[in-house]
């Protein structure tokens, strides 16, 4: 029997869950799939907090994709920057003046944060989305107590002691609720001079409350829970500035040491590439089989791109909604190829939604069952470890949270990229 022909292209431009899933997706089909990243590491961001506030190392939440896709002798992995498409001579542009020739496109390029028009608050409060972002972040926090350490002015260590997390969504609140544990449980006992334990967190969100993904009760509960550990969470402000002295939300200036945005998402330029219809946060509307409009060779996956596929909603940035979107993209190529045009709509099954305040406490909705507390937390953990890549790493996370849990220690409390400096 002749072996299928692998004559058709598939391009994936973006590793992350929803690139990642198609190609997995596209096992055993008669495609040759060029998989490009700007990065060489597919990673996990749902953890991408416990990097950024010591508990994990990088190693742990990320993985070589060349690696993970090594048996896959019909895919190679390019690291390469997408610059722009040709759609007329289906070509992707590289941005080191390469191009790659496609049959199928698919766009998987994610998003990143954005600051509503104020790029320039960017140096002052950075976002989390890269592992270069949670080390950065790692090194202002662990940074901000060694000043206060040498600082002998009582109102400069308090700023220095202060930090402010902008957006009261989950990546906010797991910020806020970590920097506190830091702070009163781990820090304590490793300074002389100043006392960790009167650092003071703050969360400040406009809305009138936090987790507004969650229900009434729920958001109220990790408000609590917040409260409990400490953080001092403000309601109703949006902010109005960030600069190297602190934070002004609302008519209150903040001097802060850190100053951390977890406010806003902007995607990847894949609509601008292609010249296509797009949102507010410059995500494609996609058609329903989330090709792009105009372009049934091209389609657009994940947090690149947006659709009305949950029961009307708008599907969630998430990465269970970035995996389903790559497995629907996958199975319609596989059908194209057998000659079966017929379009099949994409449509979201939302499993439930998780969010932890710090290592004791979590939130969980999945619908007609809802968890709070100790229990929530432990579901969350075993959830998130199922969905790590690689025996290794599901035990080194395993141990190290079961560590922290019981000694209260993060081991990752390292100050890389670069030897202190004064300003
Ligand atoms: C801090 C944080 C916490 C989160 N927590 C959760 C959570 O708890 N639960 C949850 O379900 N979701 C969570 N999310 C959201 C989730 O991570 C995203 O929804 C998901 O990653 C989207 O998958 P994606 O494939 O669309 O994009 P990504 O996973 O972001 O992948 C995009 C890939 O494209 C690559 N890329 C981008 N531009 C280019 C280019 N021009 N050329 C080449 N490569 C490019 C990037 O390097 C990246 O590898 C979180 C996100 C963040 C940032």
């Amino acid at each position: 029997m002749n072996a299928p022909s692998r004559s058709h292209h598939v391009v994936v431009v973006g590793a992350g869950f929803g690139g990642l899933e198609t190609v997995r997706c596209l096992a055993g089909a008669p495609v040759r799939i060029t998989l490009v990243d700007q990065r060489n590491h597919h990673l996990f961001q749902p953890l991408l907090y416990q990097v950024a506030t010591a508990s994990l190392a990088t190693s742990e939440i990320a993985w070589p994709v060349r690696h993970l896709l090594c048996r896959r002798k019909e895919v190679t992995t390019l690291l390469a920057t997408v610059g722009g498409i040709d759609a007329d001579a289906r070509q992707v542009r590289l941005e080191d003046g390469g191009t790659l020739a496609y049959d199928t496109l698919v766009l998987a390029t994610g998003a990143r944060h954005a600051y509503f028009g104020h790029d320039e608050w960017e140096p002052f409060a950075p976002g989390l989305k890269t592992l270069e972002d949670a080390t950065a972040i790692r090194r202002r926090i662990l940074l901000a107590f060694e000043q206060a350490e040498r600082e002998d002015d009582p109102r400069h260590r308090e700023a220095l002691l202060t930090f402010a997390i902008v957006g009261g969504g989950p990546t906010g609140v797991e910020l806020a609720g970590t920097i506190a544990e830091l702070a009163r449980e781990t820090l304590p006992g490793d300074f002389r001079r100043i006392d960790t334990r009167k650092a003071r967190v703050v969360l400040i969100e406009a809305g009138p409350r936090i987790l507004p993904g969650f229900t009434e009760e729920l958001s109220a509960y990790a408000h609590a829970a917040l409260a409990r550990l400490g953080v001092d969470v403000q309601l109703g402000h949006a902010v109005r500035e960030c600069s190297g002295e602190g934070v002004v939300y609302g008519d209150r200036a903040l001097s802060a040491g850190v100053v951390l945005w977890a406010a806003g998402v902007q995607a990847s330029p894949a609509a601008r590439w292609l010249d296509a219809p797009a949102d507010r946060a410059h995500r494609v509307k996609v058609a329903p089989d989330l090709s792009v409009p105009g372009h049934p060779d091209i389609f657009a996956i994940g947090d690149t791109a947006t659709i009305d596929a949950w029961h009307g909603r708008p599907v969630p940035g998430i990465a269970p909604a970035a995996k389903q979107q790559g497995a629907h993209v996958a199975a319609t190529i596989r059908r194209r190829l057998r000659g079966d045009s017929t379009v099949r709509p994409f449509r979201y099954r939302h499993a439930g939604s998780l969010a932890t305040i710090g290592k004791r406490s979590a939130i969980i909705d999945f619908g007609r069952v809802r968890l709070r507390g100790r229990i929530a937390w432990w579901v969350w953990g075993i959830a998130h470890i199922y969905f790590l890549i690689g025996v290794r790493n599901r035990l080194a996370v395993a141990l190290n949270w079961l560590w922290l849990y019981v000694s209260g220690d993060r081991s990752a409390r390292l100050i890389t990229q670069g030897r202190w400096k004064p300003k």
